[in-house]
């Protein structure tokens, strides 16, 4: 579960982490004007200092334009329905600390960049060995030395001071069972240490062990933005990528496997999405909807892979028929459809009463969707 700023921000101070004074409004709540400020978009996605969802506010004037323009923003699709207004805090060092879980390494791990405030997946790209990453055992947890070395890397004369603020997010991450406790900027002035940003990812699967905390976040996330239980029901996973073969499987292993496939072919697919779990005709309505009409894509083919476990396929066969004729999607690009599985036959027979081609050949099925890449450019639907 992704918080939002405010959320583990007011974590934060329980665990008696430093972050400005503040507080979170919604749209209409009424909030007079009281001296200079920060508004905060509060959304679940980052990069809002870039897209000028941080506005910074000197008379009320600007603060008055400031949350006009906060709340008829949407960033990454989320619309703004909250905005945090906090104390402006003196900035003399931006730095970066997360604690978070190594998946590669198996293990969890401090880390520590003295230039935050900025980008830190462009610094880890361009100057990694500005980027100090401390793995630790997951039994013992951290050791001061690990705070106290994570503190010096970033330059700071107050080391003690720094590294007990360390120590407190790696309580975060400890007690609420985090996945993610990120900080960035985490700022130096003259008063001391203060998060400025925070960014905190739950593990959902810990869930019966932190029963309250999960309930009372879910409760703060649904009255700020009630479409987002919606949201996330819809399981699917779409990561553009820079083809021209639409592609869309039931499954993150089937998605992979054809991708290899439209590779040694030599085709490229256009993206990667995949529907998860157990799916419905509507959702793979939106699967295709998503790869259609996705950022930037330019589709010659729209491949989908189904191997139906709890999937079924007449259910498939359903959604794929209505939105092909919603969009009368066969005169512009060629549809190559592969099911197999649950609901195989009922499945087919769909497919066949609405005239649309199926295979059962995998193989066969990425050969049709590489030629089928010879064709036009898709018209936008
Ligand atoms: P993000 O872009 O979504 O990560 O949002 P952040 O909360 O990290 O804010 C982005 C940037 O806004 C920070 O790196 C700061 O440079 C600036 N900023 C945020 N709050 C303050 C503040 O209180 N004072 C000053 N001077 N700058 C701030
Ligand atoms: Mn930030």
């Amino acid at each position: 579960m992704k918080l939002y700023e405010f959320q583990g921000k007011a974590l934060f101070r329980k665990f008696g982490i430093n972050t400005p004074q503040g507080g979170i409004f919604k749209k209409d709540a009424a909030r007079p004007w009281s001296g200079s400020c920060v508004l905060k978009a509060q959304v679940l996605s980052g990069g809002r200092g870039k897209a000028g969802a941080i506005m910074l506010c000197d008379s009320e004037a600007e603060y008055g334009k400031a949350l006009k323009r906060l709340f008829d923003m949407t960033l990454q699709g989320e619309p703004v329905t909250a905005v945090l207004a906090e104390e402006r805090v003196d900035i003399l060092h931006e730095y970066y600390f997360a604690v978070t879980f190594d998946g590669e390494a198996g293990a969890p791990l401090l880390i520590a960049c003295a230039s935050g405030g900025v980008d830190i997946e462009k610094v880890a790209d361009e100057h990694p060995e500005l980027i100090l990453r401390l793995p630790f055992d997951s039994i013992a947890g951290p050791q001061d030395y690990h705070f106290l070395q994570a503190a010096k890397f970033v330059n700071t004369s107050r080391v003690r001071e720094l590294s007990a603020m360390l120590s407190g997010l790696y309580t975060v991450y400890r007690e609420t069972w985090a996945t993610l406790v990120e900080v960035n900027p985490l700022v130096e002035n003259a008063e001391g240490f203060t998060a400025l940003d925070a960014k905190v990812e739950l593990d959902d699967d810990a869930e019966p062990l932190n029963k309250k905390l999960f309930e009372t976040l879910r409760r703060e996330q649904a009255d700020i933005n009630p479409g987002l239980e919606e949201a996330k029901r819809d399981t699917i996973t779409y990561v553009p990528l820079d083809g021209d073969i639409g592609l869309i499987s039931d499954g993150a292993g089937t998605g992979m496997l054809t991708l290899d496939l439209l590779n040694d072919r030599g085709g490229k697919a256009a993206n990667f999405c995949e529907m998860g779990g157990i799916t419905s005709p509507d959702v793979i309505y939106s699967a295709m909807e998503r790869v259609m009409t996705g950022p930037g894509s330019k589709i010659r083919s729209l491949l989908i892979v189904l191997i139906g476990g709890f999937n079924r396929m007449d259910e498939m066969a359903e959604g794929i028929v209505r939105f092909a004729s919603d969009h009368d999607l066969l005169s512009k690009i060629p549809l190559i459809v592969r099911l197999c599985g649950t609901m195989e036959e009922e499945g087919k027979k769909i497919m066949e009463d609405a005239g649309l081609p199926f295979y059962d050949d995998l193989e066969e099925a990425a050969d049709a969707a590489v030629k089928g890449k010879q064709g036009e450019i898709c018209p936008s639907l």
